[in-house]
């Protein structure tokens, strides 16, 4: 399986960190040695003194697909989840300096925490109308509804299987709303959405 990241998906997290808005989708890739799922802590690495949370909606492909019409997206997908794309702020810095690819930066083991997956059904009938929120030591970091993204879900699919073959089990981070921040040893982070708890990490 690949994870699928988007960039530069929400206005005002673009704003926040002084980015140009996208005319057209910002992807990258994440290993699956990224994936950290729920319970387990994150243990923080020597290598970075600025990793950030960034909450995101993550969705989950079920079924293989090509060139994906947008209005047949909705066919490739019924589960959700909640995902956190730990990314190295210091050295993502580095790297946009010196037009590097953000490799280091983004793909460093378990910088995937992730929750379960639900069925869309358990939050409504429409994914792009989902209130999603992150919780730092109980105090709310990023609040967001999914129709805030530039780029919708059925879109990202669309374009992203233009150029790349999608598979059963891909998962597509599909951007961060404004409020990112660092994350310390010893913070608890908490995500929901809607009003379920669905990530529960602990840094270590
Ligand atoms: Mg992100």
């Amino acid at each position: 399986m690949k994870i699928i990241c988007i960039g530069r998906n929400y206005k005002e997290h673009i704003r926040e960190l002084n980015h140009s808005m996208p005319e057209k989708p910002l992807f990258f890739f994440k290993p699956d040695t990224c994936l950290l799922p729920q319970g387990n802590p994150f243990y923080y690495p020597e290598f970075s003194n600025e990793i950030h949370y960034e909450a995101e909606i993550v969705v989950r492909i079920n079924k293989v697909g090509k060139t994906i019409g947008e209005r047949f997206a909705k066919n490739y997908y019924s589960e959700i989840g909640f995902g956190l794309d730990l990314t190295a702020r210091d050295i993502q810095r580095y790297e946009i300096d010196n037009s590097l690819p953000w490799t280091l930066s983004k793909t460093f083991d378990y910088s995937c925490p992730i929750s379960r997956f639900y069925n869309i059904s358990e939050f409504g009938d429409n994914v792009q109308d989902l209130n999603f929120k992150l919780f730092q030591n109980g105090e709310l970091v990023q609040s967001s509804n999914t129709s805030d993204m530039i780029f919708s879900i059925d879109h990202l699919i669309s374009y992203i299987s233009k150029y790349i073959t999608l598979k059963v089990g891909d998962l597509i981070f599909t951007g961060t709303p404004k409020g990112v921040g660092e994350i310390n040893i010893s913070d608890k982070l908490e995500g929901y959405i809607e009003n379920t708890k669905v990530l529960d990490l602990e840094i270590k």
